[in-house]
């Protein structure tokens, strides 16, 4: 953990007193997010369990540039003291599915959903770096950005696997850690690059055959 990240305090717009170490993390995640390319300036979104409620990041907002008093506190029973992520519902259903996941990270992988369109799957088991995304990834089907039949899906999918596609959209990953959850959602898109990538390089050894 970064020294930096360790004692800051800060109070949201809603002022709710909340841990600002979550929330620098949150800020430095989507950061990170955005320059690995798997969210556009705006999108994406990912938030942190705290005792009552957890903390997310805010709605049309630029991603790379988040500070820790833009995150929001979602109260279990109240909901969002602030201009929270439209998927906040989504975060929600997700820890409820599990009490072992404390982070939630929602990303756009471009090459994920090139491989899904294309109607092929990633099989973790057969790639190391799959570690963080666990034995299986379940697929959502195509449901309207911020709906409450969304929430519903990604909560149900992640009572089986960690890591779930939704399909024209993004991907979701739960974890124990906000980290590991961003590990988690890397990873499937560099397997999903190294999948499409060695397809292309079958079709060109397959062309060259006389
Ligand atoms: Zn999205």
């Amino acid at each position: 953990m970064p020294a930096f990240l360790a004692d800051i305090s800060t109070v949201t717009p809603g002022g709710v007193k909340m841990n600002g170490r979550e929330a620098a993390i949150l800020a430095d995640v989507m950061r990170l997010a955005y320059e690995r390319g798997l969210i556009n300036i705006l999108g994406g979104n990912a938030s942190i369990r705290l005792r009552d409620g957890f903390l997310i990041t805010p709605s049309q907002k630029p991603k790379n540039m988040l500070r820790a008093e833009d995150m929001v506190f979602v109260d279990w029973d109240e909901g969002p003291k602030g201009h929270a992520s439209m998927e906040w519902m989504m975060h929600r259903e997700v820890y409820r599915a599990s009490g072992s996941y404390e982070a939630v990270i929602h990303t756009h992988n471009p090459l994920t959903l090139a491989l899904h369109e294309a109607g092929l799957k990633i099989d973790p088991a057969q790639y190391v770096e799959a570690y963080s995304i666990g034995p299986c990834i379940e697929v959502v089907p195509r449901l309207p950005p911020g709906s409450r039949e969304l929430a519903e899906a990604v909560g149900n999918a992640v009572k089986r696997c960690r890591v779930a596609v939704l399909l024209g959209h993004g991907v979701v990953a739960a974890a124990p850690g906000i980290y590991e959850a961003l590990d988690a959602v890397e990873a499937l898109e560099d397997i999903a690059r190294i999948r499409l990538l060695s397809l292309v390089g079958g079709m060109h050894q397959a062309s060259r055959k006389p």
